[in-house]
């Protein structure tokens, strides 16, 4: 047996029920092989063995009162799974379904992830089983108080750095930032995605979805087009898609679908994003209610996003939303591009159904990671008490996805699996964690 396929197995059996976090490391270890043939000094170092276990994983008690005076009791967590190139980094989830399988999956993705970005941040990731749907302002500000009364004593500025994620945007990171400072009693950037008068970075909000687009861009002009004119389904009406949205209708996209848990919207003239804006971030509504605003656009109750016909598909709303079914159908439909806006949007079955079709198919991990790096440029700018314009975060961005998709697509090639930018992104994320791991000794 080679050394991913061991480490493999002795990872998988000591998470048991863990099905999420045992699929990233299906998904990622394997690819490592050519890379590991290299370069036995890793074997040797157990290199793997230290990757696959978490320095640090805590649970607590998250209690918290009601609008109606009931005393509610959730659960919060933090995997602070690798700092060998920094400090831990990585979203909160708010969602019912978090769970330690759901947080391990997204921290083990995002030391990876990090490590593409350029930047020097480890891999971390946190969140609570709390679900913030239909709670009011103040009940929202009470659990998020409460959440950070103990998570304070785990992060730092210099430690760990959450931000937000499904569930975690400006209002909820405005209200943890608030009761850390109030703790700690200093001010320091130990949280990113903050307000933009209390050191947040412009682009932040953008950063993701608009990341998404470059790189999806990127793939595009490989294939030898762009996205003027292109039918471009999205999945997802949160943070992530309505910027991947935005900016695609910028660059000439037509964006015929976008969804949430309900049901989708259908829009053959191209989506009014402004409208979405409106219902989800000001009115905190259901993407149904796009009906109001537009003649000729059609809601599908529980409907399927994949089975409206396109030529790019960005998922942009959570792990595994598409499956063997939905990918079948992307490569029948003649899908040219699918990059991930989401982490892990794809099961390992639909992969190989998208990759063997001929679909290009970028992975969360290099194609999202345009939020956590200007989370990266937020701390810079955070640790040199300055505040750069837009077009800079901007332009950095840029930079960043450009250069992710070149160190992705080369690294694939140089390994024997050209155009498979799922091993090109586990090998270059994994390359230079490693080397930081074996020249810091065994810890
Ligand atoms: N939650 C985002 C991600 O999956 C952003 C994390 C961050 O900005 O730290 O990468």
């Amino acid at each position: 047996m080679n050394y991913s396929k061991k480490a493999l197995k002795w990872a998988t059996e000591r998470s048991r029920n863990q099905p999420e976090f045992h699929q990233a490391l299906m998904e990622i270890l394997p690819t490592l092989q050519p890379f590991l043939d290299e370069h036995p000094e890793y074997e040797r170092a157990s290199i793997l063995e230290r990757l696959v276990e978490p320095e640090r994983q805590i649970i607590f008690r998250v209690p918290w009162v009601d609008d109606t005076g009931a005393v509610r009791v959730n659960r919060g967590y933090r995997v602070e799974f690798n700092s060998a190139i920094g400090p831990y980094k990585g979203g909160l989830r708010f969602h019912p379904s978090v769970c330690m399988s759901i947080i391990k999956f997204l921290a083990f993705e995002q030391i990876f992830k990090n490590s593409l970005t350029g930047l020097p941040m480890g891999g971390g990731k946190g969140g609570s089983d709390f679900n913030p749907k239909g709670k009011s302002d103040n009940e929202v500000m009470r659990f998020c108080q409460s959440f950070m009364t103990e998570l304070h004593r785990h992060i730092g500025s210099n430690t760990d750095v959450p931000a937000g994620d499904i569930g975690v945007g400006g209002r909820e990171v405005g209200y943890m930032f608030g009761q850390y400072k109030r703790i700690v009693n200093r001010f320091t950037g130990v949280l990113t995605g903050k307000g933009l008068s209390f050191g947040g970075s412009l682009v932040r909000t953008e950063a993701t979805g608009y990341g998404l687009v470059y790189m999806a861009d990127k793939m595009l002009e490989t294939l030898g087009t762009d996205f003027d004119g292109k039918a471009t389904a999205i999945s997802g009406a949160g943070n992530v898609a309505i910027y991947a949205a935005e900016k695609a209708a910028q660059l000439g996209a037509r964006v015929v679908t976008m969804s949430d848990s309900d049901g989708y919207i259908y829009d053959p003239k191209g989506i009014d994003i402004a409208a979405v804006k409106q219902i989800k971030e000001q009115r905190r509504g259901r993407i149904r209610e796009y009906l109001e605003y537009r003649e000729g656009a059609q809601y599908v109750e529980k409907g399927l996003v994949w089975s409206v016909p396109c030529d790019v598909a960005l998922p942009c709303a959570t792990q595994n939303e598409i499956d063997e079914h939905g990918a079948a159908l992307l490569v029948q439909n003649g899908c040219a591009a699918v990059a991930e806006g989401s982490n892990m949007s794809t099961t390992i079955k639909a992969i190989g159904i998208l990759q063997g079709g001929g679909v290009l198919y970028a992975p969360g991990k290099a194609a999202n990671a345009g939020g956590v790096a200007v989370s990266g440029l937020e701390m810079a700018q955070n640790n040199v008490r300055q505040t750069w314009t837009f077009d800079d975060v901007d332009k950095k961005l840029q930079d960043i996805m450009r250069s992710i998709y070149t160190n992705i697509s080369e690294t694939a090639e140089r390994y024997g699996a050209k155009g498979n930018l799922v091993a090109g992104a586990n090998i270059a994320g994994f390359e230079k964690v490693a080397q930081a791991m074996l020249q810091q000794g065994i810890v």
